[in-house]
């Protein structure tokens, strides 16, 4: 229920689009589709997803044949439930004891806030949490993230501000091996305009996780703002080029109407969704199902 409010605005800019277009339609011919492939295009499907879309209608259905335009929907909604499926895989926390997850992305994309969402989902269940405040580059993220730790009751390892993020990554390893920690989450920096130190950076940390403990980080978990549309994609493409991501979290989208950048970039980076925000509470974190998300779009 909550996760359909969340879509609401995606799916009036994105599903009652393609209603608007199908109704009063009697068939599926070139101009229907030309008109649903800009539809798909301006809700922030992508080029290639779109494409692929649009395919599989023609496929499926044929071309100025008798075919109802209705069913143009049943298969658009099947092609995304499937894409999705596809690269979706669900996140093993059981995979290793501490299971190390570095959650990177750029600034202001919500990964303070989707650590801290995290840390109290995970605790709820009974596991025991350490976080990394490895953001040391803004003051108030390690104070938000400290916030975050105080409410879900976990520890916090945190430096000054402006120390190095190697260090605290280290001492965060250390103290959930010590503390026999289940999950240890780490979050990084995330300034951008200096993007090859970024990415240095992070392999950096990485380096020093994998030091410390046999196979971290066991997950790298890219954060990305569901509200920038193309942009999200971009920078998906810039961080999987640079560091191995293992899964995605979308965030905001409550937000905006462009959450059909998940289907785009889930399916052209053949990476998993893991978790979607919708909205700025503690309990405002899904699990991301393909079925369930295409699902509330759809219904
Ligand atoms: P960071 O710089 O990546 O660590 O980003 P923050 O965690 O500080 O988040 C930036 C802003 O986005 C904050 O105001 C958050 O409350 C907000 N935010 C994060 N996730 C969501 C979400 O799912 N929905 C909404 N509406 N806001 C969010």
């Amino acid at each position: 229920q909550r996760m359909r409010q969340g879509l609401a605005k995606t799916q009036a800019g994105l599903v009652g689009r393609i209603d608007s277009l199908l109704s009063g339609r009697a068939r599926v011919d070139d101009d229907l589709l030309e008109e649903l492939e800009e539809v798909l295009i301006t809700a922030d499907l992508g080029m290639q997803t779109t494409r692929q879309l649009v395919d599989a209608v023609e496929e499926r259905l044929g071309r100025s044949e008798a075919a109802d335009p209705q069913l143009v929907r049943q298969v658009l909604k099947q092609e995304m439930i499937s894409r999705l499926a596809a690269v979706d895989s669900p996140l093993d926390l059981e995979q290793a004891r501490p299971m190390v997850i570095m959650v990177v992305g750029v600034n202001g994309v919500g990964k303070t806030t989707t650590i801290g969402k995290l840390a109290r989902l995970w605790t709820s269940r009974g596991k025991k949490v350490v976080l990394g405040a490895g953001d040391t580059f803004r003051a108030a993220a390690a104070e938000q993230l400290a916030i975050w730790g105080e409410r879900a009751g976990v520890d916090v390892i945190r430096h000054a501000e402006g120390a190095d993020p190697g260090a605290v990554a280290f001492d965060a390893a250390r103290a959930a091996v010590a503390r026999k920690a289940d999950i240890l989450l780490l979050d990084t920096a995330g300034r951008l305009h200096t993007k090859a130190n970024l990415m240095e950076e992070l392999k950096k940390i990485r380096r020093i996780l994998e030091r410390e403990i046999p196979g971290a980080p066991h997950e790298t978990l890219l954060v990305l703002d569901a509200t920038t549309g193309q942009n999200a994609l971009i920078q998906a493409r810039l961080f999987k080029e640079a560091v191995e991501v293992n899964g995605l979290v979308l965030t905001k989208l409550d937000g905006t109407a462009r959450g059909g950048i998940i289907v785009a970039i889930a399916n052209d980076l053949g990476l998993p969704v893991r978790f979607v925000g919708i909205g700025e509470g503690a309990d405002d974190l899904r699990p991301f199902d393909p079925e369930m998300f295409v699902r509330a779009l759809f219904e």
